[in-house]
């Protein structure tokens, strides 16, 4: 079957799907969003663009940002850099405390809201100016300077982030966070913000499915090996307490946002997004996973 077929198919099969998820309501900007919304974009190595339904209105991306800051830190730093964040999958909610207690304030991975925030710090000391830069980042790679922050959502995170300021607590406590405890909020709950659409976070995450490279002119964003790990801990946590179940069951690296997005890669094939916003229990899109299973299933390859 053609990729369009597919989409077409998976887009019929997830109306007869009784979705049982719940749009996200702990920060109450997302709870404003119509759980009705879906939209789904593949984009193609060889063949361009595939798509269904709300595939060009721009969502909040809130943890898919994650990748991208891994990304810049990664351009960065060295080795170095996970001695202050491990890659092991956590098997504990995304915004869990729990494993920073024992583990002297390093975070599993870079996945969940510990290991981001650590990131959040990194970039503030490695770059001159975090927020305009992250945004530059996110404008190169898809190409698109009018991609931007959605204030109300800004304003609506950082007056309910009481999680994350227990996390950032708790770290520096460590000695794990270097900056300012309001600065590093502030700015992983800016990254958070952003908006994108389907096909914008498709073409973001072909440098993934590219070798680090962008499609349109082939620069190199990350180094193949760099983009090679970055790809095995999207693989391994992705998805949090559900990143064994999405290999399980999809088979790709990817990862997740509670606005209810979801990108995914195929090396050397594609990338692929889909955003419904409400979420199965672990924080996960539920429509989402359904859609990328299909996928996989339809096309009959994923990466195993
Ligand atoms: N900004 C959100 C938070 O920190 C991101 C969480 C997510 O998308 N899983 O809670």
């Amino acid at each position: 079957m053609e990729y369009q077929q597919i989409l077409n198919t998976i887009n019929s099969e997830l109306s007869g799907i009784s979705n049982s998820g719940e749009v996200a309501t702990y920060i109450p900007e997302l709870a404003t969003i119509s759980p009705k919304k879906l939209g789904m974009h593949l984009y193609c190595i060889n063949s361009g663009h595939y798509s269904f339904g709300n595939n060009e209105e721009r969502f909040s991306i809130q943890s898919i940002s994650k990748v991208f800051s891994l990304t810049m830190a990664m351009s960065i730093l060295d080795d170095q850099l996970f001695r202050r964040v491990d890659v092991e999958p956590s098997g504990n909610p995304f915004n869990s405390l729990i494993q920073l207690e024992y583990e002297n304030g390093i975070p599993r991975n870079p996945f969940i809201n510990a290991g981001a925030l650590v990131i959040s710090d990194i970039l503030i000391s490695e770059l001159k100016n975090p927020k305009k830069d992250f945004l530059d980042f996110v404008h190169n790679i898809t190409e698109n300077n009018s991609i931007s922050v959605n204030q109300k959502v800004f304003i609506s995170e950082k007056e309910c982030s009481f999680r994350n300021a227990a996390l950032i607590n708790l770290m520096k406590s460590f000695g794990n966070i270097k900056n300012d405890i309001e600065e590093v909020l502030d700015f992983y709950i800016y990254q958070c913000a952003i908006e994108m659409s389907c096909k914008e976070l498709a073409t973001a995450f072909m440098v993934y499915a590219n070798s680090g490279k962008k499609l349109s002119d082939t620069t190199q964003i990350l180094s193949e090996q760099k983009t090679k790990r970055i790809n095995a801990i999207m693989q391994t946590c992705g998805f949090y307490d559900e990143a064994g179940e999405f290999s399980f069951r999809v088979g790709l690296p990817g990862k997740s946002g509670v606005g209810g997005g979801i990108a995914a890669i195929h090396p050397g094939q594609y990338a692929v997004t889909v955003w419904s916003p409400p979420l199965n229990p672990k924080g996960n899109s539920e429509l989402g996973m359904h859609a990328l299973e299909k996928l996989t299933t339809l096309t009959g390859y994923s990466i195993f």
